[in-house]
């Protein structure tokens, strides 16, 4: 199945960007080859953008955020328009879910039942929220009456990587209009096609003309360029945490707001008292959602000795049941790797596991398919917390299983390298629970599950995985700056 046989949405065939409204080809005219992960065929094209194509993307964005048409909108009639694309975006769900699974590789059955409907709640909720953004009056003596606003920021640049492209950049737009912004968009090389189509069903939705721009390109000339624009007011990136410490450097010559979401290296702690069925159902969850491809996975497992030798062989047993092969598929679990170079990374960190000394128990090769950059889900045990599988992320279908005693050495192992994106433990004890949680250097913490997502419920990271949050209230916050006005009563 091609694209081109699902529909026929402008931008995605003919290799065009889009703004101020409208698709039209890079300056320079170059496109580059859109490639389906799991079978290693060409797509479409996409068009190369250049700081050309970036500099007009700005400037229709800055003219749209001091236009009527958008900036003139009050808080309701904005949210009536984020219904409206709440309700296209549903119109277009299957479109959407089929364009996400053949960019990406992702199995259908998650584009449909995650990617694409939670899109669409977080344009619902926000249109919620835009209505209770209010400021307050503030006590100020007799002589003066003194209030506070909530304002938009202006021109926001959004630059989001490879795995998931249509919610990372949803996280970042739908609270990004709601409080009023204008939007730029630079999305990741690998996987740029449902930011096309979402722009063009925007577009049909009612969005007006420069409100949302996407910028296709290279992240060291187009990426580069949004960090340091200086019509650009705040710049919301997500991707590895060795980019985001660049892009904060390049954003702080204009002193643009700037929020990063970055790399993880999530510990899972199973105690000896959980419930193992339920542990090994979250724990899989946890390693190979998404092919292993997601900040948030649970890529360590850290299990009490009791039932360690348990666990390893049930998580291995889980592995190797694990349905791997066409995303288009229904019955998919794991589809390929997204790109090549991420598959040569899985296959290069795979050989160092081995060469570390860690037990291979299941996966640990690229695979029965004779096409798509596919890799066996692999679980490693004996795993030693040093070792650079258990410290470096991988992002891709390997888990480290790693034993421990202590729930002291457990929280130590966990908050035992650079990143605290997510964690998790699961015990039949709720006091340890809690206690634990409290401990845990992480944006989020799952008990007794993994990756429960509400678009209400704020994360982000601590240390190197980043600052800011998306989704919930504080993900709107992100996106407005307070005004004090002050009037003299006298
Ligand atoms: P990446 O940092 O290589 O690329 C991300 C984006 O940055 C792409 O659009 C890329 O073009 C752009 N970019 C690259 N170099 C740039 C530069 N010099 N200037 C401006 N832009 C530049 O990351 P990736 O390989 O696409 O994605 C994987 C990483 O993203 C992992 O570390 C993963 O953990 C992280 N991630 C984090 C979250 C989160 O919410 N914390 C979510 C998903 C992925």
């Amino acid at each position: 199945m091609t694209v081109q046989s699902i529909s026929t949405p402008q931008a995605v065939a003919d290799g065009q960007l889009f703004v101020d409204g409208k698709f039209r080809a890079s300056s320079s005219g170059e496109t580059r080859d859109v490639v389906n992960p799991a079978t290693e065929e060409v797509i479409c094209q996409v068009a190369w953008g250049t700081v050309e194509d970036l500099d007009d993307a700005v400037a229709a964005a800055q003219r749209a955020f001091e236009d009527e048409s958008w900036g003139g909108l009050t808080p309701k009639q904005r949210a009536r328009v984020l219904l409206r694309v709440a309700e296209a975006i549903e119109d277009n769900a299957e479109e959407l879910a089929l364009v996400e699974s053949l960019d990406v590789g992702k199995p259908i059955a998650f584009t449909r039942g995650f990617d694409v409907p939670s899109a669409a709640d977080l344009f619902r909720y926000c249109a919620g929220v835009v209505e209770q953004l209010e400021g307050s009056a503030r006590p100020a003596g007799t002589r003066s009456l003194a209030y506070t606003r909530r304002e938009p920021l202006g021109v926001v640049g959004a630059i989001t990587p490879f795995n998931f492209p249509l919610n990372l950049l949803v996280n970042k737009l739908a609270p990004a209009l709601a409080a009023g912004n204008t939007f730029v968009h630079k999305p990741a090389e690998q996987t740029p096609l449902s930011s096309l189509r979402l722009a063009e069903i925007m577009a049909s939705a009612g969005l007006p003309a420069g409100v949302f721009n996407v910028v296709t390109g290279d992240g060291a000339t187009v990426g580069a360029a949004l960090a340091e624009h200086p019509g650009v007011r705040k710049l919301a990136f997500t991707g590895a945490t060795a980019t985001g410490k660049r892009l904060i450097a390049s954003a702080a010559s204009t002193l643009k707001r700037v929020t990063v979401e970055l790399g993880g290296k999530g510990a899972n702690i199973v105690f000896a008292d959980a419930d193992l069925d339920a542990v090994t159902q979250w724990a899989f969850q946890a390693a190979f959602f998404n092919t292993g491809q997601f900040c948030m996975s649970g890529s360590r497992l850290l299990v009490q000795r009791p039932v360690y030798d348990e666990m390893v062989t049930r998580m291995a047993a889980a592995a190797g049941a694990a349905a791997v092969g066409d995303p288009l598929d229904p019955r998919t679990v794991l589809g390929p790797l997204a790109h090549r170079a991420q598959l040569e990374r899985v296959v290069e960190y795979v050989a160092i596991g081995e060469a570390e000394g860690a037990v291979l128990r299941a996966g640990g090769s690229k695979g029965k398919q004779d096409r798509g950059f596919y890799h066996e889900p692999t679980v490693f045990a004996d795993v030693t917390p040093d070792m650079r599988i258990a410290q470096e992320e991988i992002f891709g279908p390997v888990l480290s299983i790693i034993p421990f005693d202590t729930e002291e050495e457990a929280v130590a192992i966990a908050n035992g390298t650079p990143y605290g994106l997510a964690a998790g433990l699961h015990t039949a004890d709720l006091g340890r629970a809690h206690r634990i949680a409290a401990r845990l250097e992480a944006g989020i913490v799952w008990v007794n599950t993994w990756s429960m997502f509400e678009n209400t419920i704020p994360f982000g990271g601590y240390k190197d995985s980043g600052y800011g949050r998306e989704l919930g209230p504080e993900g709107v916050e992100e996106y407005l700056q307070i005004k004090s006005v002050v009037v003299n009563v006298e």
